[in-house]
């Protein structure tokens, strides 16, 4: 049977994909091969448990698959012991907690509308129902984090868990410092670098798994694999945290995720990765100085990594208007938090700019010069819609040469 009505929505997402420029900082373009892998026939297999110690019969090909994305992400990160099961980033988290704290334990982590993670102790997620959550965040002047108030709040709290990691952080994290402030509390360190797992394996962000008794990543972000994470951790919380995912968490593991992450991993060991990784962050800082150099204002001055967040209150704007009129020229961000933003979550004082998915495309310094200036452009002109319809041409003309990994096959297979 042809599904037309799918099959039409598959092809208008592809030929959006292709239109727009994507600057969502937690979106990427993964390869072909990474979506032929997800899309196979591993989709069928049940495989509760892990390699050599599954619940169903027939395992012998998933075992085989499973091991070498373990062993291929133990490559890249230099973990002792790597669960490739969970089915998201927030689901890695919940597995952490599981595993190293009881109901009502402390956690210290980053303040959600500093950059933080829903999971990382919202009251609106499990987190911070279950877990009694303190919160750390950035210097109000230099908007880095304050590593002085980790420190004073971690002496005060004694938390079981320290976590770090953010979703909207432009700036590099030092692990070894958390890890210093953890060990001297007696805490143990949770990094979540669901954000900026492609910049460690590609070598342009320190790696936190010397540092870190656990790390969780999604893979779907800089690391440009399929939707999905992974746990790293030391080889003494192995046992505990393989039992968090499954059977803790998570029933059967979908097996054809895991074909899709073993094939990003791959490619992140391949030598053009690391070249990805270094132009992500060439990008990121070509794009955030053309904003600042047109007078506008980026949180913390400048990014160290793949996104930045602009502050958009000068020109007297709101996220939520901002990210609409760049939707509506093709441009796409989200909206976001500045940090001690007077304005709610649901509206805000910034938009989010990343280049991972750009960067999967090929766009180099030129076209973030010529981006950050349709950027600006839009939002100093955003009631001028003649000026905006001219904005959108732009953007078609910028992106028309770049494709994207597999487009081609889309538009054959359709
Ligand atoms: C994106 C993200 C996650 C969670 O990812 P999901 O797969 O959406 O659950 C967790 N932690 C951080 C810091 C993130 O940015």
């Amino acid at each position: 049977m042809n599904d037309k009505e799918i099959d039409l929505l598959i092809q208008k997402e592809a030929s959006r994909l292709k239109e727009q420029l994507v600057l969502i900082a937690s979106e990427n373009y993964p390869s072909f091969q990474v979506l032929d892998a997800c899309g196979s026939i591993f989709s069928t297999k049940y495989a509760e448990g892990y390699p050599g110690k599954r619940y169903y019969e027939g395992c012998e090909i998933v075992d085989e698959l499973e091991g070498l994305a373990i062993s291929r992400a133990k490559e890249i990160f230099g973990s002792d012991h790597v669960n490739v099961q969970p089915h998201s980033g927030t689901t890695a988290n919940m597995a952490v907690y599981l595993s190293a704290l009881t109901h009502g334990d402390s956690i210290l982590s980053m303040k959600l509308d500093q950059g933080g993670h829903l999971s990382h102790g919202s009251k609106v997620n499990f987190s911070g129902k279950y877990y009694d959550c303190y919160f750390y965040g950035v210097d109000r002047e230099t908007e880095f984090i304050d590593y002085n108030e980790v420190e004073k709040l971690a002496n005060e709290v004694k938390p079981k868990l320290i976590v770090c990691g953010a979703s909207a952080y432009s700036r590099a994290i030092d692990f070894k410092k958390f890890s210093d402030i953890a060990k001297s509390v007696g805490a143990l360190l949770l990094s979540d670098i669901a954000h900026i797992a492609g910049l460690v394996a590609g070598g342009v962000h320190s790696s936190p798994v010397p540092h870190s008794d656990f790390v969780t990543t999604t893979t779907h972000k800089t690391l440009r694999g399929p939707r999905g994470a992974m746990i790293m951790c030391k080889s003494q919380h192995s046992e505990t945290i393989d039992k968090a995912v499954f059977p803790g968490i998570q029933g059967g593991p979908f097996m054809n995720m895991i074909a899709g992450r073993a094939v990003a991993f791959k490619e992140a060991q391949q030598p053009d990765f690391k070249e990805y990784s270094v132009n992500v962050v060439n990008n990121s800082k070509i794009l955030a100085s053309t904003l600042s150099k047109l007078g506008f204002r980026i949180v913390s001055g400048g990014t160290d990594n793949h996104q930045f967040t602009v502050d958009v209150s000068p020109q007297k704007a709101t996220g939520r208007e901002i990210a609409k009129v760049l939707r509506n020229i093709g441009i796409i961000v989200n909206m976001n938090g500045i940090p001690f933003d007077p304005l709610p979550p649901r509206i805000t004082s910034g938009i989010r700019v990343g280049t991972p998915a750009l960067t999967s495309r090929g766009m180099k310094g030129d076209e973030m010069e010529k981006i950050g200036d349709l950027i600006g452009q839009a939002i100093l002109n955003k009631d001028n819609l003649g000026k905006l319809r001219l904005l959108k041409e732009e953007v078609v003309r910028i992106t028309s040469p770049f494709s994207f990994p597999g487009y081609e096959k889309f538009e054959k297979s359709l």
